[in-house]
């Protein structure tokens, strides 16, 4: 306790903290104003840390550090480019995906030009935004007609506030997921005014109840892929053709909630298999929504696809109006739908190009950091991430940087310009090569030096 009192009593005061040289300086740079209320804000974190028994004692070098640091934060916008360090390709807080170069290309031209968003040039009239994307999309995974809204949690209301308001929907318990950020399957589905009926267990479903759980009042069976946990053990789940047929046999509609939605066999890179979006229209789901970035690499999207006059209903609904996307949805979109049907999305979608870069390239990439900066290459695993292939991880190189204080280590390396994000085990910092760009090396070679040199 007293340690407490003395260690508190210690902080200096702002009057001191601002009297110093360096701080004077930061004033000459931004304001009065900001550094006093930096320094504020600093002392603060710092009682904070000394009532929580966090950290060590402070001095006024490293306030000063951090007051310096949380000046240049708020002097930045706050959504800006990072170096991600950390090898988990699909980052849900870091932006998820990357866009292709084509993607990007497409957002710049078609963002600064007017443009055919919703003009039928051959008609001289309007035209419906929703056909940009629907061809490329039934084309690449065989269902008759598509619809692009917001995100796939839009997807899922629209779905259901159309074509199951205030009826039934069935699903598993073992698959009433939280999707991340607090979110879960059950909430969306209530906001939609569907009603939830669930059947079976945590770990076990089978067709029999589904079948018993069917009324006069359901409307739809929805499957929501376990994209992001994993059950093993005493596990059963109804298949997807036990579903289709159950569904078709009492006039339902079958849906399918892929989560991450992938075009390509990830088993070809020693991942597990993940369900592809073509196998779910094969498997008959009369509708099938995902996300378009996650696995697929495009841009903040929830893509349904499946039966035409379903998809027509869909299109219809006031919700749809709501939840529609920009022309930059559709030209990242469709610049990226492009890719997988030139056959040249391992090339070139960011994230595939991430998943199947080669653990020799990653190991080269790494010896040449430690050759620049020190510390030591390792064996490592990189996640996928993102909500997707839970558990899943492919093998990559580290460059371990050994520092008695690898918290500050990290907190500088996130001051820096672009910050850089890497993650900490056992008093190491880690990086992962395999999610840094080419063009992005200099600066995190400069990142790290800048701290040695601290
Ligand atoms: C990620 C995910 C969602 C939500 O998708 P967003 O595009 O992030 O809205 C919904 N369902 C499942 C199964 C998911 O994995």
């Amino acid at each position: 306790m007293n340690d407490k009192r003395d260690r508190l009593r210690r902080l200096p005061s702002v009057d001191r903290l601002l009297s110093r040289k360096r701080a004077q300086e930061l004033v000459q740079q931004y304001s009065r104003e900001l550094v006093v209320d930096s320094i504020r804000d600093c002392l603060e974190s710092s009682r904070e840390r000394i009532l929580e028994m966090r950290g060590g004692d402070y001095d006024e070098a490293e306030l000063l550090d951090d007051v310096e640091m949380r000046l240049q934060l708020a002097s930045c916008p706050s959504l800006r480019p990072v170096i991600n360090a950390t090898g988990v390709i699909i980052h849900t807080n870091l932006g998820r995906t990357l866009l292709s170069d084509a993607a990007q290309q497409s957002i710049t031209t078609l963002g600064g030009a007017y443009n055919t968003l919703e003009f039928d040039l051959k008609a001289g009239k309007r035209g419906s935004r929703q056909r940009h994307a629907s061809q490329l999309l039934s084309a690449l995974t065989g269902a008759d007609d598509a619809l692009v809204v917001n995100n796939n949690a839009a997807a899922l209301i629209l779905i259901l506030s159309a074509l199951a308001m205030s009826q039934e929907v069935i699903i598993s318990r073992g698959q009433l997921v939280e999707i991340g950020g607090g979110f879960r399957i059950p909430d969306i589905m209530g906001a939609s005014g569907a009603r939830l009926i669930e059947v079976g267990t945590t770990n076990r479903t089978r067709i029999a109840d589904y079948r018993a759980a069917v009324t006069d009042e359901t409307a739809i069976i929805l499957r929501v892929h376990a994209s992001n946990f994993k059950q093993l053990g005493f596990v059963e789940q109804a298949s997807t053709d036990e579903l289709t047929s159950c569904a078709h046999e009492y006039g339902l509609l079958a849906v399918d909630d892929l989560g991450s939605g992938t075009l390509i066999d990830t088993a070809q890179f020693g991942l597990s298999y993940e369900p592809t979006v073509q196998d779910s229209i094969r498997a008959g789901f009369d509708l099938v929504c995902f996300s378009g970035d996650k696995l697929l690499g495009g841009p903040q999207a929830g893509i349904i696809i499946g039966k035409a006059a379903l998809i027509a209903r869909l299109k219809r609904h006031p919700l749809a109006r709501a939840l529609r996307v920009d022309k930059l949805t559709y030209a990242a979109l469709n610049a990226t739908l492009e890719h997988y049907r030139r056959d040249e999305a391992l090339d070139c979608v960011p994230v595939w190009r991430m998943i199947s870069r080669s653990l020799e390239d990653i190991e080269r990439e790494a010896s040449l950091w430690a050759g620049h900066v020190g510390g030591t290459v390792i064996a490592g695993e990189s996640a996928v991430g993102g909500g997707s292939l839970p558990g899943a991880t492919l093998p990559t190189a580290l460059l371990a940087i050994e520092s008695s204080a690898p918290d500050r280590m990290m907190a500088h390396l996130r001051a820096c310009d672009p910050p850089v994000i890497a993650r900490v085990s056992a008093g190491r910092v880690l990086l992962d090569p395999r999610t840094v760009l080419p063009q992005q090396r200099e600066d995190l070679l400069q990142a790290l030096k800048s701290f040695v040199a601290d």
